[in-house]
């Protein structure tokens, strides 16, 4: 497995903006469209037939952890109960993503719930994307909902798109980086089109690049001093700097579109895959099982000795499923492994990659996946290792000091 290629990532809302259809849309497109390129090329690969887009209505998040390709990438989809502040499960699952998309409505803007679970982020360190929805809406004003971000989040939000129209005469965004516009076309603007910017709207994307660059160049000598001299920016430097930004969440990057409209969300899946961390880019430290004071970083090789978190437990027809995030090391299917808890070893006879419509039986998982064990005897927040007594990664809720992005 290519752990550079890994995102771990949850999508997180204040109620009724639209996570679950973005989740869905994003299970959608993943499921059917293996290259990027054909999705920004427009290619037939971006075209859904009328059969799948009836499919489409069938697909739901059902699991606590839905695995999807991307091009070449993986993406383990966290289901996040984000709204609610500080509980244990919200924990557990926070501290096994790597990253998140915060979903906000256009008319809306930042609320009640938007504060916490932006809040819960911040605390565990999770570097995210900001997504606004429902751009179709009458009052869509992302502007203004960026505002709210600066002033209610105390987010340095970025705007990384321009709005073409909005409200009813929504149609797609012009990406600030290669200034190229994306239109969506076909029955449910499943189809991505990529043209050149609209002349009307040159002046106010030229401005808002510019804005983009400035807040970018904060953390750039290279890019200031291109700035200054009012050199051209290359593309290239752009990303390496938008990357270290955002995972060093120095600043929220900000896309926009429609969930229901199916406008938007290549390009926001495509964000996912090239800002937010691999797992190789997170650092997450256990404590030592015989002295809590002794922390140390457990390391995404997958040679090193096992170190996994059950984070969440699902009764369903076959028994109960135990997902866990493999922090360091391998699990062999049929190997045993020792709760660190209640000191017992377990055989993980049956492990399994979930999928938005089929289990996937595995021989092996490495460090840095999300996968469910079956039929362990686990508790939510265990910790399983190679050996008995070797480290927790349950008692270590002092976020900042457990996770820092590398
Ligand atoms: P959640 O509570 O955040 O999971 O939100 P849902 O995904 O259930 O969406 C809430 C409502 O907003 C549903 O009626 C959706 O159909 C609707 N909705 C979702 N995305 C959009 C969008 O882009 N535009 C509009 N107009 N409605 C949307």
């Amino acid at each position: 497995m290519n752990l550079k290629k890994v995102r771990n990532i949850g999508i997180s809302a204040h109620i009724d903006s639209g996570k679950t259809t973005l989740s869905e849309r994003i299970l959608f497109y993943t499921g059917r469209i293996h290259k990027i390129e054909e999705v920004r090329g427009g290619g037939d690969g971006a075209t859904m037939d009328h059969m799948e887009l009836e499919k489409e209505r069938g697909i739901t998040i059902t699991s606590a952890a839905t695995s999807v390709t991307w091009g070449d990438y993986s993406i383990n989809l966290i289901d996040t109960p984000g709204h609610v502040d500080f509980t244990v499960e919200v924990e557990r699952s926070l501290r096994v993503l790597d990253g998140a998309v915060l979903v906000l409505c256009s008319v809306g803007g930042v609320q009640a719930q938007s504060l916490t679970v932006d809040r819960q982020m911040r605390r565990y360190g999770v570097p995210r994307l900001a997504f606004i929805n429902k751009m179709d809406r009458t009052g869509a004003d992302p502007f203004s909902v960026m505002q709210q971000m600066r002033d209610k989040l105390n987010a340095n939000a970025v705007m990384f798109q321009y709005p073409i129209g909005a409200g009813e005469t929504f149609e797609g965004c012009v990406d600030l980086i290669t200034g190229k516009a994306y239109y969506h076309e076909g029955a449910k603007g499943e189809k991505v089109i990529e043209k050149d910017c609209p002349e009307e709207l040159k002046d106010e994307v030229a401005e808002k690049r510019q804005e983009m660059l400035e807040a970018l160049s904060m953390f750039s000598d290279e890019m200031m001093e291109m700035l200054l001299s009012e050199e051209e920016v290359p593309s290239e430097l752009v990303y390496k700097v938008a990357k270290e930004a955002i995972q060093s969440q120095s600043i929220t990057p900000v896309y926009m579109g429609t969930a229901l409209g199916n406008k938007g969300v290549q390009p926001l899946i495509d964000a996912v895959c090239e800002y937010l961390p691999s797992p190789l880019e997170r650092e997450i430290k256990a404590k030592a099982f015989d002295n809590p004071e002794e922390e140390y970083p457990l390391e995404p090789d997958p040679k090193k000795p096992f170190v996994g978190m059950g984070f969440k437990l699902v009764e369903d027809a076959f028994g109960q499923l135990t997902y866990m995030r493999i922090y360091q090391g391998t699990i062999k299917k049929g190997e045993t492994y020792y709760n660190q808890r209640t000191g017992r070893k377990e055989r993980f006879s049956r492990i399994v990659r979930m999928h938005s419509d089929k289990r996937e039986e595995l021989d092996e998982a490495e460090a840095g996946d999300i996968v469910a064990i079956m039929g362990i005897d686990a508790a939510s927040g265990d910790t399983y290792a190679d050996a008995p007594k070797m480290c927790s990664l349950e008692n270590i809720f002092v976020p900042e000091a457990v996770i820092t992005v590398a």
